[in-house]
């Protein structure tokens, strides 16, 4: 469950807690959302957001990141290595069978790791992945989505004065 909301300021307060598990903030992370305008001339902007985060949240959700890495790796040597027995062997069902054999050992591999990551998490943790994501901003409003119902809640009461739409729980 994540906690969808938009809110319109040019600065906004972020409370001195962890995003994820509530515990004291020792650094942050940057929530980047970028988009691109034109079609011929493609310009990209990007805004961020730096979050704050304690030391063990942020070890984790670069694991987690790390974890999904592995298998999208996987994925590109399953091809590489699929090519080189195809041109070697010259047979298209043993370059099938490596292929696929490589993909599905870095599935699995990043699979593990991802949740030896899950198994890691403090109880306190609102998820493995990151805490706050920026969506992405018209002007002066921000689209975010919070996986900590208790930090969406400390964010809002934080910039009380500002304009911002309800919060809407997506899954
Ligand atoms: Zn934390
Ligand atoms: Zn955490």
């Amino acid at each position: 469950m994540c906690y969808y909301m938009q809110i319109s300021a040019r600065m906004l307060s972020w409370p001195r807690c962890c995003a994820c598990c509530g515990g004291a903030a020792e650094s942050h992370l940057r929530a980047v959302a970028s988009k691109s305008k034109g079609t011929r001339k493609v310009v990209t902007t990007s805004s961020w957001w730096e979050i704050p985060y304690c030391h063990r949240c942020i070890e984790h959700i670069n694991r987690l990141q790390r974890a999904r890495g592995i298998s999208g790796a996987g994925l590109v040597i399953a091809i590489l290595v699929a090519l080189a027995v195809a041109a070697i062997s010259e047979s298209a069902t043993a370059a099938w069978i490596v292929g696929l054999l490589t993909a599905g050992l870095g599935l699995y591999l990043g699979q593990r790791e991802t949740s030896r990551v899950t198994d890691s998490l403090a109880p306190t943790c609102a998820g493995a992945g990151v805490a706050v994501e920026h969506r992405g901003w018209y002007g002066t409003a921000h689209d975010f989505v919070f996986t900590s119902k208790s930090y969406v809640d400390a964010f809002r009461s934080a910039n009380r004065q500002k304009t911002m739409s309800d919060v809407r729980a997506v899954s």
